[in-house]
């Protein structure tokens, strides 16, 4: 299995990733894992990666494409889960043209489709504790003792991130980043979105039945 995995903040896409990861004994590719990874094994493109993420800029597209290219090489026969790669459409073409090479092109990019609505009442239910980074969400985990973490009793906080402003602020750079990238594999024809409300087995249930066709 080769997909791209796209969802909104607060879709659960890191969960189904892991997910379909273990059901199809794919690698997940996670860019922020791989970026990390590079900088911690100081290779050439890490390093690279590393003056930008000091400066707090953004990593150029050629750097992400030479690190998750190399990535993908080491992976062989395996199949992949991309997530959060591709981020734009140089990187899109770089993918296409990589996979091309080595006779691997991509089954299907999967779409995780949230109301706004929906995402936002996610989002802003979420709670974690400063002390020992445990997260708790108001309608599906709360602690024990109400605002207390269970592990080690500190106050449970909401991070500036899941506030209302932050959260629409979020929400609109990754329709703006993303519609152009779901425009491009819809016109290749491997776009397939799936509805993501509901539970998590839920979720991966109807992506299992959308995948049946095309891996
Ligand atoms: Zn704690």
């Amino acid at each position: 299995m080769r997909i791209v995995l796209f969802g909104p903040p607060g879709a659960g896409k890191g969960t189904q990733a892991s997910l379909l990861s273990e059901k199809y004994g794919a690698a997940h590719i996670s860019t922020g894992d791989i970026l990390r990874e590079a900088v911690a094994n100081k290779t050439e493109v890490g390093l690279k990666a590393k003056s930008y993420m000091d400066k707090g800029e953004l990593v150029p597209d050629e750097v992400v494409i030479a690190i998750a290219k190399g990535k993908l090489g080491s992976i062989g026969e395996q199949g992949f889960i991309l997530d959060g790669f591709p981020r734009t459409i140089a990187q899109a073409k770089a993918l296409d043209e990589a996979l091309a090479e080595i006779g691997r092109p991509l089954d299907a990019v999967v779409n995780l489709q949230v109301d706004e609505e929906e995402l936002v009442r996610r989002l802003s239910g979420r709670r974690v504790c400063p002390g020992c980074g445990e997260p708790y969400h108001i309608d599906s985990k709360r602690p024990e003792i109400e605002g207390k973490c269970d592990r080690c009793s500190t106050e449970v906080v909401q991070r500036a991130d899941d506030q209302p402003e932050a959260i629409s602020n979020r929400l609109s750079v990754y329709e703006n980043q993303t519609s152009p990238l779901l425009g491009y594999y819809e016109s290749n024809g491997l776009l397939m979105s799936i509805p993501a409300a509901g539970s998590i087995e839920e979720i991966l249930g109807r992506i299992a039945v959308s995948l049946q066709s095309k891996i």
